[in-house]
């Protein structure tokens, strides 16, 4: 195991990308190690100008990049793909310190693999045209042409992955993007889109640093054609907003509140592990984690038992120890969300199992893995998005009542069933989600649609559905 300290006080991988990207001069806001709270550098502040300056530049160049051809693009997209492998560690120490998440486990290593991994398949995916009518009268033909200038607005928690997932189908198509990352995570993604750019040809990808008036004047600029958003429902609502006067096309990956339930026909010591990373994957700040846990009451104890007993053996702690699998909450609105919702909890007669209060021993931000039960629906840690490493557990004794509580919020991300797999089939057909996995939570593949329903948002991401969600249908009829 290597020594954790030497790490973080020598010469870094991830140095060479920091001078790449550094704000110079005073205009820049200060970067702070999400687990340490000491600086590492300083994010540049854009200002509507330079936003103004880089649509026109990726507008200018969107006709050169279509004219490339899917064969070209997908080349060059392989060739990025190339491009993140080559910078990978340093990609993910970077991000490891901005964002938080260990290197380790399903994290950091975990996120920039997934971007490669996105970028070949958005590069590999074949988008045939269709013959949608040919009667020997009637010949109609539908293809998928880019839409223009698309604007990639991202949250900090998987800043490097959903970045990809944004703007790989979008590239592919032949749209060029502009990318506005979080204010919390802006170091890194300025990274990934610095290595995609040695690679791809100027003003196809453009990123904009800046806070939320950056993404408010992206979103609502007459010279944009979609918005791919990922945040929160309440950002997303005002995107919308937006798009009253632009018609831009929106994707909208929104907040969730995943329910998972657990049937009687489950083993408890088996999915125990699974359970605990479906909740648990990046310390909880996940939009498709499971976020309240339904139990059925003849095997509530030992899921809990068997869940606190794999909580206990998964080492929390900064991000760049190798032993680390959990990290801490990214920034102190997080964490107070976190801590207020668990108080609530215990205020409203929840049983703290493991954790229950922050974990300072490790740093200013960490939250420690926390189960609680004896909640029941209405009870805001169960009602309301936690976003970070606490877990309501709700006992039920009728199926019936366990579906009904899955449904019951405003939101439908994802959604789980565990236990027997044909029993677990049907009970998901009845859940209101975008996705419903069986004896899993949270897992996507780039082949795999995914998207949310209600209040956790609309259109498609990933996949062949992905590719034409950034594109605009053509028909040539006759
Ligand atoms: P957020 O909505 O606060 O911010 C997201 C981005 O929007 C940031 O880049 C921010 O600067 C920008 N922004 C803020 N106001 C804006 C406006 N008026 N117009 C345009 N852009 C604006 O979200 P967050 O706190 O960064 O992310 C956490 C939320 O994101 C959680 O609710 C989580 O569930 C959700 N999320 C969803 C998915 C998904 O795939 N559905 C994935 C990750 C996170």
């Amino acid at each position: 195991m290597s020594d954790p300290t030497a790490d973080l006080t020598t010469a870094a991988p991830e140095d060479d990308l920091l001078r790449r990207i550094q704000a110079t001069g005073d205009g820049g806001r200060e970067v702070v190690d999400a687990a340490t709270r000491t600086p590492i550098g300083y994010a540049p502040v854009q200002t509507p100008d330079e936003l103004e300056q880089a649509i026109a530049r990726a507008r200018a160049a969107q006709p050169g990049w279509e004219e490339r051809g899917h064969a070209e693009r997908s080349r060059l997209l392989n060739a990025a793909a190339d491009a993140i492998d080559a910078h990978a560690e340093a990609l993910a120490r970077l991000l490891s310190r901005e964002q938080g998440k260990p290197l380790n486990g399903p994290n950091a290593r975990f996120e920039v693999g997934a971007c490669s991994a996105w970028l070949r398949t958005a590069a590999a995916t074949p988008l045939e045209p269709e013959i949608v009518v040919d009667d020997g009268t009637t010949r109609a033909e539908l293809t998928y042409r880019a839409i223009g200038v698309v604007g990639a607005i991202g949250p900090w928690n998987w800043p490097l992955m959903i970045t990809i997932w944004q703007i790989a189908a979008a590239l592919r198509m032949g749209n060029t993007a502009i990318v506005k990352p979080s204010e919390y995570t802006t170091l890194s993604v300025l990274a990934l889109v610095s290595v995609l750019n040695d690679v791809l040809p100027a003003d196809v990808l453009i990123a904009v640093a800046g806070d939320r008036e950056i993404g408010e004047r992206l979103a609502a600029h007459p010279s944009i054609g979609k918005i791919m958003f990922t945040g929160s429902t309440r950002t997303g609502r005002k995107i919308v907003e937006s798009s009253a006067e632009n018609l831009a096309r929106l994707t909208l990956e929104l907040g969730g509140n995943d329910a998972g339930i657990v049937l009687p026909s489950a083993d408890p010591k088996a999915i125990a592990q699974d359970l605990f990373w479906g909740a648990f994957i990046n310390t909880g700040q996940t939009c498709a984690a499971l976020k309240r846990l339904y139990v059925h009451d003849s095997l509530h104890d030992e899921v809990v038992a068997a869940l606190a007993e794999v909580a206990a053996a998964m080492p929390m702690g900064n991000g760049l120890d190798e032993r680390s699998v959990l990290g801490p909450l990214q920034n102190r609105a997080q964490f107070e969300i976190v801590s207020r919702l668990v108080d609530d909890a215990k205020a409203n007669g929840g049983r703290v199992v493991t954790g229950g209060s922050p974990a300072t021993q490790l740093g200013e931000l960490f939250y420690p893995i926390t189960l609680v039960t004896d909640v029941t629906d209405g009870v805001a840690l169960v009602d309301e998005e936690q976003f970070g490493p606490a877990l309501p557990i709700v006992r039920y004794s009728d199926v019936d009542d366990a579906v009904r509580s899955a449904n019951r919020l405003d939101v439908g991300l994802g959604a789980s069933v565990w236990g027997d797999r044909d029993e677990a089939r049907r009970v998901a057909t009845r859940i209101q989600a975008g996705t419903v996995w069986i004896n899993s939570h949270g897992g996507v593949h780039p082949m795999i649609p995914f998207g949310g329903v209600k209040g956790s948002g609309y259109g498609l991401e990933f996949g062949v559905e992905g590719l034409k969600s950034v594109a605009v249908p053509h028909i040539v009829n006759g």
